[in-house]
């Protein structure tokens, strides 16, 4: 689980393709897959990526952000750090990240919701 403010925070994010945040992270740390994760509870996957490079950062990823001010992307990924230190075995193996037909799904257990 996340708390409201950080889902709140992701909710913000627009999901951009070919995203800035991303892009322009001098570290390949890739914010947008972790809010993406985060977006879709795919948590342990999300928790997995982040690493503590994010701590010293002055950020570029959010001064590129498509949403600025909406979605504080140091602070999301701190929180997923925190998150991952407090339960290191379970964070480092649970990503739900797959692949169906080459098509990337970050949370098959949504799927089973589905009407289809
Ligand atoms: S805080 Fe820095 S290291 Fe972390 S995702 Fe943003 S630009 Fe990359
Ligand atoms: S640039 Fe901002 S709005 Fe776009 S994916 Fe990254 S965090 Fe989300």
């Amino acid at each position: 689980m996340i708390s409201m403010n950080i889902k709140k925070e992701c909710s913000s994010c627009l999901l951009c393709a070919d995203a800035p945040c991303s892009k322009n992270c001098p570290h390949n740390i890739d914010p947008a897959k972790i809010i993406r994760s985060l977006r879709f509870t795919n948590y342990q996957g999300a928790f997995a990526r982040c690493q503590d490079i994010c701590l010293n950062c002055d950020a570029p990823c959010e001064k590129h952000c498509l949403a600025p001010n909406s979605v504080r992307i140091k602070d999301i990924l701190s929180y997923c750090l925190k998150k991952k230190k407090e339960n290191p075995i379970e964070n480092k193996h649970g990503d739900i990240h797959t692949d169906i037909c080459g098509i990337p799904i970050e949370n098959p257990f949504l799927l089973s919701s589905s009407v289809l």
